[in-house]
Parts: C-alpha cells; sequence; structure tokens
C-alpha cells in the first residue's frame, strides 16, 4: 500500500478535506536536510512555508539536535504543576529580557492556541481577583486568527469553515482588521467607549497572519496600546506567528515601542523542534494572583506537558542561536532582498492583485477573475511539483520562509512561484 493510503487509513489530517487529501498530492516527508524537506520517494522540497510557520533556523540543525539529545541524557518530562524543572527556569531566565512584557511571569503550555486560551482566563480572573465587576469581555480584530480552541475561536474573526461553531462562541467586541486603514481609529474609540466591560483587547501586532498576512504600521499598533493604558485595559500580544524574528525583530512589539500585560508566544519559540507555547504576564498581572494557599486567587488552569524539559532545553539552545548567529540582522537583509525579487518578479503580474510583506512574513494576493477557480490551491500545487513547498490561504499564496533561507534559495521560491502563476493562470 502506498504511502499516502496508508496515511489515509488513519490520519485525520487538520484543515484537511479528507475525501481530497489524496487527490491534492499530499507530500510525505520522512527526512529532511537544511531547509529541504524529503518525501518517501526521495523527492526533495525547499520548506518555504517553514513548515507552516514554526521552523526558523532550518530541520536537523546540529546544535538543536545536540540540546535535545543532551536534555534526554537527563530527563525528558517532569510536572510544573506545584514542582519545577530546571530547563523551564533556564529558558524563563533567558526569554525574560528579551520579551514584549517587562518583568515578565511565565506560564507554559504546549500550542499557540493554548498560550492566548491562558491569556483570555487570566485577563479575566485578574478583574476577578481584585473584586472590579463587568470587565468580563475583550476587544478582538477583523479578520483576527488565534487559534483554534473555543476561547481562542471566540476571539478570531470566523471563517475557515468555523461558522458552524458560531453558537459556541462567546461575544466579543469586535473592530476591523488591518485590511481597514483606520482600524486602529475605530479600536481606539471602542476602546474609550467601552473599557468598563472589556478585560482585554487582543492584537496580533503588526501582521494578521492567517487572515492572508494583512499588515499594520507600527504607529497605529502604538496607538491602540497607548489607549488601553490610558483606559486601563489589559493588552494581549499575540506574538505566536510574529514572534522570533519573523517580521526583523524578535518581536513584533518592539517595533511599535510598547509593552504588553500579557504575551503569547509559541510556533517559532523552539525553532521548530517541539512543541512548546508560553504566556508572559507582567508583574501587575501576576501580583493579583498572588494570596493564601489554595485561596481563590490562584490561577487553576494547567497542562501536563506544561514546561516540557526537551521543549525548553531545545527553546533556549535556539534564543542563544538566534543571538550567535545574528538572524535577526539575516532576516533584514533576506526581507529587503525577498522585497526586491517580488517588486521585479510577483507584483508586475496581471493575476497578481497585491504583494503584502513584514520580513519575512509575505502574502501574494492573486486576483482570480472569478470564484471556484482555486488559484490558490493550484498555483500551490505547481509550486511543489517544482520542488517548491508551498500552502495558500485562500488565493493568498503565503511565503514564509526559514530565517535561514540563503539569497539563491529565495530567488528559487521567487522564480517558481512566477512560473507557477505563470501556468496556473494564464495558462
Ligand atoms: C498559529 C497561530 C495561533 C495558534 O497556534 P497553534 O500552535 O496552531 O495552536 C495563534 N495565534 C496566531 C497569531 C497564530 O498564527
Amino acid at each position: 500500500m502506498s504511502w499516502v493510503a496508508r496515511d489515509e487509513a488513519v490520519v485525520w489530517h487538520g484543515f484537511t478535506q479528507m475525501s481530497c487529501f489524496a487527490e491534492n498530492a499530499p507530500v510525505i516527508v520522512e527526512r529532511a536536510e537544511g531547509r529541504e524537506l524529503i518525501d518517501v520517494e526521495g523527492r526533495r522540497y525547499l520548506d518555504a512555508i517553514s513548515s507552516l510557520w514554526v521552523n526558523t533556523l532550518g530541520h536537523r540543525v546540529p546544535e538543536l539536535d545536540r540540546a535535545v539529545r543532551e536534555q534526554l541524557d537527563r530527563v525528558a518530562h517532569s510536572t510544573l504543576l506545584g514542582n519545577g524543572n530546571r530547563a523551564a527556569i533556564e529558558l524563563a531566565e533567558a526569554l525574560a529580557p528579551r520579551v514584549p512584557v517587562e518583568d515578565p511571569h511565565f506560564l507554559f503550555a504546549s500550542d499557540g492556541a493554548a498560550a492566548v486560551e491562558q491569556a483570555l482566563k487570566i485577563a479575566f480572573q485578574f478583574w476577578a481577583n481584585q473584586g472590579v465587576r463587568g470587565r468580563t469581555t475583550y476587544l478582538a480584530l477583523g479578520q483576527a486568527y488565534h487559534g483554534d480552541t473555543v476561547g481562542s475561536i471566540s476571539l478570531g474573526a470566523g471563517g475557515f469553515g468555523t461558522d458552524v461553531f458560531d453558537p459556541l462562541r462567546f461575544p466579543v467586541r469586535r473592530s476591523p482588521g488591518y485590511d481597514d486603514p483606520s482600524w486602529a481609529d475605530t479600536a481606539v474609540s471602542l476602546i474609550e467607549e467601552h473599557a468598563p466591560e472589556l478585560a482585554a483587547v487582543v492584537l496580533e501586532p503588526l501582521v494578521q497572519g492567517a487572515a492572508g498576512i494583512l499588515v499594520t504600521d507600527p504607529e497605529s499598533v502604538r496607538r491602540v496600546a497607548q489607549a488601553c493604558h490610558r483606559a486601563d485595559v489589559l493588552l494581549i500580544v499575540d506574538e505566536v506567528a510574529t514572534g522570533f524574528g519573523r517580521t526583523g525583530s524578535l518581536f513584533a512589539t518592539e517595533q511599535c515601542g510598547v509593552r504588553a500585560d500579557l504575551a503569547c508566544m509559541g510556533k517559532g519559540i523552539t525553532g521548530g523542534y517541539l512543541p512548546l507555547s508560553a504566556t508572559a504576564a507582567s508583574p501587575r498581572v501576576y501580583e493579583a494572583f498572588l494570596g493564601p494557599d489554595l485561596g481563590e486567587r490562584t490561577f487553576y488552569h494547567g497542562h501536563s506537558y506544561s514546561g516540557n524539559a526537551l521543549a525548553c532545553a531545545v527553546a533556549r539552545r535556539h534564543l542563544e542561536l538566534m543571538d550567535e548567529w545574528e538572524v535577526i540582522a539575516g532576516v533584514r537583509e533576506r526581507a529587503a532582498l525577498l522585497a526586491e525579487l517580488l517588486r521585479e518578479r510577483i507584483t508586475p503580474l496581471p493575476a497578481v492583485r497585491e504583494v503584502r510583506q513584514r520580513g519575512l512574513m509575505v502574502g501574494v494576493e492573486l486576483a482570480p477573475p472569478e470564484d471556484g477557480l482555486r488559484w490558490g490551491r493550484r498555483t500551490c500545487a505547481a509550486a511543489v511539483d517544482r520542488g517548491v513547498l508551498l500552502r495558500p490561504l485562500g488565493d493568498v499564496v503565503v511565503l514564509m520562509p526559514i530565517l535561514t533561507t540563503t539569497p539563491d534559495e529565495l530567488r528559487r521560491i521567487v522564480d517558481v512561484l512566477a512560473e507557477a502563476i505563470d501556468v496556473v493562470c494564464t495558462g
């Protein structure tokens, strides 16, 4: 039996219509080298989506492999509920001065959605613990995506076929997404108007990723952050996609010159090695939970694999490598080259509506003349045929190259994309 048939027989893939799984020619990965994935037939694919936005430095990075192996010789996992482990402490110490929250405490989990879920519950209980009534809702943005748990889909703007869950979603205040140039003005007035009912404002700083790489400017984010501050509403930044270098700074919030009360991180935190996420909380938030042992102020929430030692060890080594290899400076250089290549080769194509970019996060929005042509899907399939792994969001082709992608590899990605668009959209 083929690997695809075996896969289909027992695996249920997320965001995938399984009845069409096989005919969409899925890549079945067996191993990897550098920035290439190698499938069960030995075919190679340049990983131009960073394995769905998680990989930062490449696959099988010897230093990261070693960090996992060394931790394996100590312990793979021990619980963080009531007890500690050295790997989690060392990671939290290393992250503390780098995250966009002052003097943070970290609550670890394993997925981005869980980090967001924790932040929501923390913000909610923060007010309750202080006896403040009525601050029980959130302001979230149009087009937002924060993960797939029930809390995070409530913050999310919907779409992706998730409307069926509408009855489960709790209501939130909603201001426009980054596709509306006046999104920040509306957000600021909603914050001013509804502050007494808002526990927190939640946003993806600079880039709304899953919305199709919608981008905004640092000044707009700063204005919204300042409105939160003035109205005494907590600010939660969801850095799950933007964190760990993707936008040309370690966190996108840095570029906005603000600090958040809570920051959610995931995806790139381990360089794409192991599932780990974290919610960072400011002292003001953290201290509102201090009180008598077994008391009501405690945050009664935690996950079995919170602070997994293998994941924390690789995450700490990853953070060191970001500095040792000067990854952020490299991202800026590569982003400039990529912008130039896109301007020359992709933007002028008649089938392209818009190219949006922040750092190494790019959305190429196609302009199909009618619905149902599946240009996004077919363009990515044509790129995969040519050895470049891409995955669309609707008719937006997302380029999310690994942060260490070489100039030649960037040229290859753009060449292949241009050819794929040509074949699908003008062929
Ligand atoms: C991917 C993503 C999430 C969810 O992370 P998972 O690890 O997939 O649960 C949350 N927020 C943003 C901005 C994301 O891009």
